[in-house]
């Protein structure tokens, strides 16, 4: 059993009241650890090792703030290895994948933010002819909360952590309670870093209680949070009386556009990793592939066979594509969403059916599942499944492909396949998304802002945007004669 403490005041410590929840490996199934179940109390004293600490890392040096956070960035790279396998473990997600691309961005969100934090500046204005001098200060906000989900565990984590400690913040932050295990590890991580104890404090539990106490606290003053559009929903209505800035990064059902002009090959390969990378549960992940009825059923038939060669098994394989699903109750979420399909009269093309996998008969392993479906109602097409299935129907004019990809609740992220100038540009203006991509996916620069609109989100975090969501502005007006 791997038992894991909250890291509260640089310390690594038990729950006040020894409550502890069970923690899964869903590659097989079972219990392998325990995480503290944390209480207001446990919440309480987070926030006052990050209270106490605030004075003495706001008025840190921007070059020392810098400093340790490049050395937190090269200490994940050291234990990228290490770090990788146990994401794996505590996520379902291959090892390769987490080595390739969770790990790393953790380090790069260090990395960014240690750099940008010394490029950061503020604005001047001048007013001509009024004798007067405006100029504006970014002031860290104090104690603020950072509440993250499951899919990207530590990615995620620190891409909030990491620009909130930067711009001067100390923190109280929650993983998910259904993976912990990597932000508990970059407690130690943060230690060895010669990070000032209370500049970051992890508290571990549940949503509704312990992620509850942190938005409820009335000192924590601003909530980044990301998440599902519920929760998100719950989180804004929480802290709206007590005025508190939040930031949303919320679901997505994201519209794969794709265009006979486009590059074939090159769309056909991403389009494959952009629906079922990380076993579909990215929320940018291209769910609902629309494609131009002349090359419908070409697609249809390349798209099945590519997905065919996906194999389905042990995260700890070199050779697997798609691993465990996060959990049991998220399997049987996902698997739902297939018998719906069923009703609604979608038509299966590939998969719908659980894997079992030798030696993890108790895992939660889903076939990558491609769903024909005959209209944009369908709920399908309407809600955010966030597992390895997506859904494909055909589109006849670029008005049509337009309205079916806007015609959600969601608003986070589009692809369009096109080597047309005019329409790119078209789309790019129209399409209701805070992200869109065009002839690639999920290329990530962290200067750009990023997030969602509609239900997807409010707020963008990445980059200045990052810096400006974790600093108040505070204008200085200097009248002289
Ligand atoms: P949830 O909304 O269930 O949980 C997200 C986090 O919030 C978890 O740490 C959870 O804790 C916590 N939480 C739950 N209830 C509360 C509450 N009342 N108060 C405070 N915190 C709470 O999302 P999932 O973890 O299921 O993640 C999947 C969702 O995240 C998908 O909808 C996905 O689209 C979205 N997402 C969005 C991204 C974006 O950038 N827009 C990126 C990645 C994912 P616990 O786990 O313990 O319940």
């Amino acid at each position: 059993m791997l038992n894991i403490k909250n890291y509260i005041n640089g310390k690594l410590v038990a729950p006040e009241a020894g409550n502890y929840l069970d923690n899964y490996n869903p590659a097989v199934g079972e219990i392998y650890g325990q995480i503290p179940n944390s209480s207001k109390e446990d919440v309480q004293k987070a926030y006052q090792a990050a209270a106490k600490a605030f004075p003495s890392w706001s008025n840190t040096t921007l070059e020392e703030r810098s400093k340790i956070l490049y050395k937190i960035s090269d200490l994940i790279l050291e234990k990228l290895d290490f770090l990788a396998v146990a994401e794996s473990k505590d996520n379902g997600k291959p090892i390769a994948l987490a080595k390739q691309v969770d790990i790393p961005r953790a380090a790069s969100n260090f990395q960014f933010f240690a750099n940008a934090i010394t490029q950061f500046s503020s604005e001047a204005h001048e007013s001509v002819g009024l004798n007067a001098v405006n100029f504006t200060l970014r002031q860290p906000i104090g104690v603020v909360g950072c509440i993250s989900p499951w899919n990207l565990p530590l990615y995620l984590f620190t891409w909030k952590i990491a620009p909130a400690i930067a711009a001067g913040n100390c923190v109280v932050a929650k993983p998910s309670e259904v993976t912990p295990m990597t932000a508990y590890l970059l407690g130690k991580i943060c230690n060895e870093a010669g990070l000032p104890k209370g500049v970051l404090n992890i508290v571990h539990g549940l949503g509704s209680t312990t992620g509850q106490a942190i938005v409820e606290h009335p000192n924590i003053k601003a909530i980044s949070f990301t998440g599902g559009t519920k929760t998100g929903a719950h989180i804004a209505r929480v802290a709206a009386p007590m005025f508190k800035k939040i930031s949303l990064e919320l679901g997505g059902k994201n519209p794969n556009i794709i265009f006979a002009d486009c590059d074939y090959e090159k769309m056909l390969e991403t389009t494959v990793h952009s629906s079922f990378a990380n076993q579909g549960q990215i929320c940018l992940c291209g769910s609902r592939i629309l494609v131009e009825d002349n090359i419908y059923e070409k697609f249809k038939e390349d798209f099945i066979k590519k997905v065919a060669q996906l194999r389905v098994g042990n995260p700890s394989e070199k050779d697997t594509n798609i691993g465990a699903l996060v959990s049991k109750q998220h399997l049987e979420k996902v698997k739902s969403y297939i018998d719906i399909a069923e009703k609604e009269g979608g038509k299966i093309l590939f998969g719908g059916e659980t894997v079992t996998v030798t030696d993890r008969e108790n895992g939660y392993y889903l076939q990558p599942t491609i769903i024909e479906v005959k209209d944009n109602e369908c709920k399908l097409n309407q809600e955010e499944i966030f597992g390895p299935v997506v859904t494909i129907m055909s589109f006849k004019t670029d008005e049509e492909a337009l309205t079916l990809a806007n015609e959600v609740k969601y608003g986070l992220s589009a692809t369009i396949w096109t080597n047309n100038l005019n329409r790119t540009m078209q789309f790019a203006k129209q399409l209701q998304t805070g992200i869109v991509w065009v002839n690639t996916w999920m290329l990530r620069d962290l200067r750009t802002p990023f997030g969602g609109t509609k239900e997807s989100g409010v707020g963008r975090e990445g980059g200045f945007e990052a810096l400006r969501f974790f600093t108040e502005p505070k204008n200085i007006c200097i009248k002289y004669e």
